[in-house]
C-alpha cells in the first residue's frame, strides 16, 4: 500500500476508535514506520529488496512494544507512553494493510501471510481505502446514536 493511503486509512481507523486527533497523529507516524526502518532500496536494491517486510513488519515486535508501554515504567511518563502505543498502534495497522496486499511475517518473522487483493498503487487499492474511510464512519456514526 502506498504511503498516503497508509496514512489515511490508520489515521481515520485510529481517530474513529478514540476520538483523539494526538492518538491518530502519532498513530498516522507509526503508519509508515515499518517502511521507514527498512531504509531506501538505494545502491544494493536486492539486499533491500530481500529485507523488505521483513522484521520490519514483524507484529510481535510492535505488539511487545505496546504491552511494555502499558506497563507504566516511565515516572510521569504518561504522555510519553500513550504515544509510543498510538506509534505501535499505527505500526500494527500498517502490517494489516500491507496484508491485503501482499505478504507479511505474522508468528515468525520468516513464515509470511497476507491475501492479495490488489496491486499496490492501484486504483483498487484507493478504492480499497475510501471503503475502509466509509465504513468506519458509518461505524463510528452508529456508536454515536446508542
Ligand atoms: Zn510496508
Amino acid at each position: 500500500m502506498k504511503w498516503v493511503n497508509h496514512e489515511i486509512v490508520t489515521g481515520v481507523i485510529v481517530f474513529g476508535a478514540t476520538g483523539d486527533p494526538l492518538a491518530a497523529v502519532f498513530s498516522m507516524a507509526g503508519a509508515i514506520l515499518p517502511d521507514k526502518v527498512e531504509g531506501r532500496p538505494g545502491a544494493d536494491y536486492w539486499s533491500w529488496r530481500a529485507r523488505h517486510r521483513g522484521w520490519s513488519h514483524w507484529p510481535v515486535i510492535y505488539i511487545a512494544i505496546y504491552a511494555i508501554m502499558q506497563l507504566g515504567l516511565l515516572p510521569h511518563g504518561a504522555d510519553v507512553e500513550r504515544g509510543i502505543s498510538f506509534l505501535a498502534i499505527g505500526a500494527l495497522l500498517h502490517i494489516a494493510e500491507d496484508a491485503v496486499c501482499g505478504k507479511v511475517p505474522f508468528l515468525l518473522p520468516w513464515q509470511k501471510v497476507g491475501v492479495r487483493l490488489f496491486k499496490v498503487g492501484s486504483v483498487a487499492e484507493y478504492l480499497f481505502s475510501m471503503a475502509v474511510v466509509i465504513l468506519t464512519y458509518i461505524i463510528h456514526a452508529q456508536s454515536m446514536v446508542k
